[in-house]
């Protein structure tokens, strides 16, 4: 058995989301909207399997959707990426992550990351032989320590991977942080590898910004994103990529052997997501900032202290005095068992040793009556 992948436990998502069924608790762990997205979207899905083809679409993605994504990226961020050599299509960001650190990485090479992370990064980062070097954020804020992102570079560092806006700790990086990111990676002459797909959904002033845009950048970074986090199809898979052919076309070469392919409709389906007008996407950030408030006045009024939330969609409590004095981990169990809510221990996005064990997340992507069930169901149990 390959150690890299025999050793690893089930991923926490999935153990949390069997407990909150195990115990008929409201799931507020594993990140999912429990309403799905546009109609028109799936109704273009469901015609494009009526009518076919249905078979095996272009390797790099189907034309409407790789032009989407290049226009999207243009729109957005005022890049200017050519679709026929500088897009590509995924199942899901899971496999663009995959198939592009495969693709970016050999033995031996260093690979930046901040913690807390995604837990699909590191697994992947080993099998592929790389070494990652972890740069810890310090909660409440998650700032960057001074001088322990330099530490973190050296002479054998291949690849910057971050994630904003960020999964577990809602934070959206800054101009600054992004600066002092690219600063590094050109000095060393690494890649930058941006998960950026929770790219819409940012709250109050904060603005995701696309470290491609800096000088220097575009060269060297691959930005990716989901239409699982933009148009609430989790179940879907359809992720994409953008950045310069140089790296695209290796990527290209990964995937073909990964899944080689997505479903053609769904490919059709989110190219419409993608061309649809500025209001849509400004709406999924005002519709979730509301819930963000319902989620965090309600987790602060049965006792937590609630961490910023400037992007994502999900809400980091401290557990320090409420309730049972157990670890996370423990913690997330007890709650979901007993109270009947279901959580995720911030614990599990740490790769390395000795993890700060008194953060649990909290997902707001549900429906307001959700949301006030479970705040019910803290406010009588805890
Ligand atoms: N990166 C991050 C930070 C995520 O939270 C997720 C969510 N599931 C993914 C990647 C994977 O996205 P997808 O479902 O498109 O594979
Ligand atoms: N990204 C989602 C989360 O952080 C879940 C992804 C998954 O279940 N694999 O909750």
């Amino acid at each position: 058995l390959n150690p890299h992948f025999a050793s690893l436990g089930t991923t926490i998502f999935t153990v949390m989301s069997a407990l909150a069924v195990e115990h008929d608790a409201i799931n507020l762990g594993q990140g999912f909207p429990d309403e799905d997205g546009p109609a028109d979207l799936r109704a273009i899905a469901a015609g494009a399997v009526a009518d076919g083809p249905n078979q095996y679409p272009p390797m790099m993605g189907v034309p409407a959707l790789r032009q989407a994504v290049a226009d999207h990226d243009r729109r957005f961020y005022g890049l200017d990426y050519d679709w026929r050599t500088e897009t590509l299509v995924t199942s899901g960001a899971t496999e663009a992550l995959a198939a592009a650190l495969f693709a970016l990485l050999a033995p031996g090479d260093e690979v930046v990351l901040f913690e807390p992370l995604y837990d699909s990064y590191v697994p992947i980062i080993r099998q592929a032989g790389a070494i990652p070097k972890f740069v810890r954020l310090s909660p409440p804020d998650w700032s960057i320590p001074p001088g322990a992102l330099e530490a973190a570079f050296g002479p054998r560092t291949k690849l910057v991977l971050f994630n904003t806006p960020m999964n577990p700790t809602a934070k959206v990086f800054t101009g600054a942080e992004l600066e002092r990111i690219a600063g590094l990676a050109r000095a060393h002459d690494a890649y930058v590898l941006c998960d950026e797909v929770y790219e819409h959904l940012v709250f109050d002033g904060h603005r995701h910004l696309a470290i491609a845009t800096l000088p220097g950048m575009r060269e060297r970074t691959v930005r990716i994103g989901s239409a699982g986090k933009t148009f609430s199809f989790t179940g879907w898979k359809v992720g994409y990529l953008s950045g310069p052919a140089s790296l695209i076309g290796v990527i290209g070469k990964a995937h073909q052997f990964l899944t080689f392919t997505t479903p053609p409709n769904l490919q059709l389906a989110v190219a419409a997501g993608l061309n649809k007008d500025d209001g849509y996407f400004e709406g999924l950030g005002q519709s979730l900032a509301a819930k963000r408030d319902r989620l965090a006045e309600g987790l602060q009024a049965v006792g937590y202290r609630t961490l910023p939330v400037e992007g994502s969609y999900f809400v980091t409590v401290d557990i320090t005095g409420v309730g049972p004095a157990l670890d996370d981990a423990e913690y997330c169990k007890w709650l979901t068992a007993t109270i009947g809510v279901a959580a995720v221990p911030v614990s599990a996005f740490y790769a390395d040793a000795d993890p700060p064990r008194h953060l649990i997340r909290f997902c707001f992507c549900k429906r307001d009556s959700v949301l006030d069930a479970a705040i019910e169901r803290l406010r009588i149990g805890l």
